[in-house]
């Protein structure tokens, strides 16, 4: 903080300065006693005393350098030799138009400076912060941050011709991985709008954001930033924040969907479908938090939760005397993945007091298929007798091979393949999936069936049982129990 009182400029600025800074001998030595560490090829200055930087820095700029001199070096990238981001903020904020601000990140550029080593990895960020000058018109503004981070501004309005210029920088940065012969450079950018009187920070935070979300997407060059994405992204954090601790308050409930028999209309089976209940009673549907806690693994207590949910009412249905029909589950492709899956929901059950065959358990086809660990998984359940629905069958890419897995018992037929009927092809299709699956000796489950014509047609062809609005929507505990006998 001196030092910066004394020459008047932010810190990074004064850490910049002095990295250019040709050190005299006697500064030199007291350098010596500071430490200094050498990361990415470039040398930082950490003293141990912060007095020692005072003094040194004084030295520098009464003996040596002007702090004209020292503020020109201030603003200069010590790597590209173009405008580092105080440089950058500084004629962006002094430039009085609109446009898009970007943010450039590349790669895994690290593989750069290991193979080639950092000189080289250095020579390339300048060679591709030239490119990038190449690209930029008079109006607009470009500057390196740090390690190979990069920052733009177009002074466009028009999007499509802030792309273009993407597009191009692009396509200049393969030719420099081809005349360096150094790994292909491949940038990936975040944009964002630019109105003057923002704040650069925040509009170069929004372009940080925007880009890291295709960070692992290497088939996308750009994201531009979007409020909405801030705000999902935020509600996302608040659930995860809140998941484990509501679902310790049992805020997580089971809502139950009746499964019939067409021939007879009569309760043959339920699944549990989980449901959230907020703080405000407001009841949230899975969609809008199991692909989350798909991507994030919290799924695998939930899923656990809804089993023993599941388990415990049906006990406790048992224990009142009712006639309760198999409720399923549905194990997502993370809940399969850990060693004792199986020996964990047997036990569950065991301790509850449920036979394992009132708690079939549902795995979309897409799992199940998907390599021969989550095969030996589904066998294993099978074994223990769980009996197995393959879910969403024809929602996807389905395979015949999936009706060939000897652990599955019944083919849940996915709503797309329901509404194809009334199509005669579609109908076809149907028609010869379900014989099959019967001549296999599976049961089949049609999903999503809404309508009367639907019930009669696969009513007609033999469906074992459907599950669908026509009959009834999911229900809570309540308003199932009520359906007992
Ligand atoms: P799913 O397993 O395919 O469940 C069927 C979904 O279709 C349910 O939506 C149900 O309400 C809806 N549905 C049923 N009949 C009809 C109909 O006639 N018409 C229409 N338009 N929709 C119908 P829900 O309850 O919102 O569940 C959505 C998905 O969330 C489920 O799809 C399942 O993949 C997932 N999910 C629900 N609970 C759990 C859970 O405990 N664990 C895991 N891993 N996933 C769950
Ligand atoms: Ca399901
Ligand atoms: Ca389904």
């Amino acid at each position: 903080d001196q030092v910066s009182k004394t020459v008047g400029k932010s810190r990074p600025a004064i850490a910049n300065a002095l990295r250019l800074l040709n050190l005299p001998d006697e500064i030199l030595n007291l350098v010596n006693t500071a430490k200094i560490s050498a990361g990415h090829g470039r040398t930082l200055l950490s003293f141990k005393n912060p007095d020692d930087m005072l003094v040194w820095a004084k030295k520098c700029v009464t003996d040596d350098i002007s702090v004209r001199e020292l503020e020109r070096i201030a603003y200069v990238d010590a790597v590209t030799g173009g405008n580092n981001y105080e440089s950058f903020k500084k004629k962006l904020r002094d430039r009085n138009v609109s446009g898009y601000l970007i943010s450039m990140d590349i790669h895994s550029f690290k593989i750069v400076n290991s193979i080639c080593g950092v000189a080289k990895g250095d020579e390339a960020l300048r060679w591709i912060s030239e490119n990038i000058r190449g690209v930029v018109g008079y109006n607009d503004i470009s500057g390196h941050i740090n390690a190979d981070r990069f920052v733009i501004f177009f002074a466009d309005d028009k999007i499509n011709k802030v792309i273009r210029k993407i597009e191009t920088i692009n396509l200049q940065l393969i030719k420099v991985s081809e005349s360096l012969k150094i790994p292909k450079i491949q940038p990936y950018f975040g944009v964002t709008k630019w109105e003057p009187g923002k704040k650069v920070e925040e509009a170069y935070g929004e372009a940080n954001f925007a880009k890291n979300r295709i960070k692992e997407r290497k088939d996308v060059l750009y994201q531009i930033y979007s409020q909405a994405d801030t705000e999902r992204i935020v509600e996302e954090k608040q659930m995860e924040d809140n998941f484990y601790r509501d679902l310790n308050d049992n805020h997580f409930e089971i809502w139950y969907q009746p499964k019939y028999a067409p021939k007879t209309n009569k309760l043959v089976g339920a699944e549990g479908l989980v449901r959230w209940r907020r703080e405000n009673n407001e009841i949230i549907p899975p969609s809008k938090f199991i692909p989350l806690f798909e991507r994030n693994g919290m799924i695998k207590a939930l899923d656990e939760y809804v089993f023993r949910e599941v388990c415990t009412h049906q006990r406790r249905w048992l224990d009142e005397g009712k006639k309760i029909v198999p409720i399923s589950i549905n194990l997502s492709r993370a809940s399969l993945y850990f060693e004792s899956v199986v020996k964990r929901y047997h036990d569950i059950a065991r301790r509850i007091g449920i036979y394992t065959h009132l708690v079939p358990i549902e795995i979309t086809e897409s799992a199940a298929v998907d390599n021969d660990e989550i095969k030996s998984i589904a066998d294993k359940f099978h074994g223990n007798g769980f009996p197995l629905l393959v879910d969403d069958f024809g929602s996807g890419y389905s395979s015949l091979v999936t009706l060939n897995m000897k652990c599955f018992d019944t083919l849940k037929i996915d709503k797309s393949l329901i509404d194809y009927i009334g199509d005669s092809n579609g109908e076809r299709l149907l028609v010869h999936t379900i014989a099959l699956a019967k001549e296999l000796g599976i049961c089949v489950t049609a999903e999503g069936v809404e309508s009367q014509e639907q019930v009669e047609f696969l009513k007609n062809i033999d469906c074992d049982s459907i599950q669908g609005f026509y009959y009834s929507k999911p229900l809570p505990l309540t308003e199932y129990e009520m359906l007992l006998d």
